[in-house]
């Protein structure tokens, strides 16, 4: 009898293979069979390979196939997991908050340049989501003071969470829209404004990958052509930042000339147009003069 039992090494493969069904399947499979094998039984993959043949415990067995099963219908791996890494730090995600993007760190890189050689600056977030950008630069900028702006409750709730988790006792989480900000955060002038505000335009929005759908419309709708935003972030910001001070706007393929565009009639200068690793455009920052 105990020959059959299932093993943690069987039970890695049974949902390798299941996964291979998802679209691009063969090739993410082995990665995300591992990553919910890990949630499931609470062990690593070094445990994995050491102890392969061990039996699996069966609430660790029906733990994995219920999230192998949860994937196949569409729910992004990140929810499964509850968590996910940005910038080298755990974020906790899950329905009601955008899943930190890869593409969403050059927002960080670029505003820990802007602020070289200013021993304790401020800076403000917008659209902040999980928080990542706010926690991620608060965790490289030990002695700056950060603050980051959300309107969702539900995304609110999974920032004050990361800030948390992450021992983030710099950065402040303000609920707020940032077309009506709160006195909490005009009152002060910033070295830098970031944001990732929802930039799809609203035709596109149905015809997103299966995953993005799970996410929050509020996070990605970015209005009929996508730059609801950038026609009013500009204006916004320039009088909370300091002179010289800069704006650094995430932005989505094929937006950057409208978008620098929008920040030069603002009275931005120094407008730039940044790409990311795939040679796509991606952010756009422009300076106060
Ligand atoms: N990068 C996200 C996507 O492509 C969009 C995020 C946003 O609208 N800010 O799905």
């Amino acid at each position: 009898m105990s020959g059959d039992r299932l093993t943690l090494q069987g039970l890695y493969l049974l949902g390798k293979k299941r996964l291979s069904a998802l679209p691009g399947g063969a090739d993410n499979s082995p990665m995300e069979a591992q990553f919910l094998w890990e949630k499931a039984t609470g062990l690593s993959w070094r445990e994995r390979l050491l102890r392969g043949e061990d039996p699996v415990p069966e609430e660790g067995a029906a733990a994995f196939f219920s999230l192998v099963e949860r994937r196949l219908a569409g729910e992004p791996l990140q929810y499964l997991l509850e968590e996910w890494e940005f910038y080298g730090l755990p974020f906790l995600v899950g329905p009601g908050v955008l899943i930190p993007r890869p593409e969403t760190e050059l927002l960080v890189d670029r505003a820990l340049e802007a602020v070289e050689g200013c021993p304790s600056p401020a800076l403000l977030d917008l659209c902040s989501g999980s928080g990542c950008v706010p926690i991620a630069l608060g965790n490289k900028l030990p002695e700056a003071r950060l603050w980051g702006v959300e309107l969702s409750p539900d995304a609110l709730g999974y920032f004050r969470q990361n800030i948390h988790s992450n021992g983030a006792d710099n950065v402040t989480a303000v609920a707020g829209d940032v077309f009506s900000l709160p006195e909490e955060v005009t009152k002060r002038r910033y070295r830098v404004i970031t944001a990732n505000p929802p930039y799809i335009p609203r035709d596109e929005l149905d015809s997103l990958q299966a995953e993005v759908r799970w996410e929050p419309t509020l996070a990605l709708d970015g209005g009929t052509d996508g730059l609801d935003f950038y026609r009013r972030l500009p204006g916004i910001c320039l009088p909370l930042l300091e002179p010289g001070g800069w704006l650094i706007l995430e932005i989505g393929e094929g937006q950057g000339a409208a978008v620098a565009e929008l920040a030069r009639e603002a009275g931005f200068g120094a407008v730039q147009i940044q790409r990311d690793l795939s040679g796509l455009e991606r952010q756009v920052s422009a300076r106060r003069p």
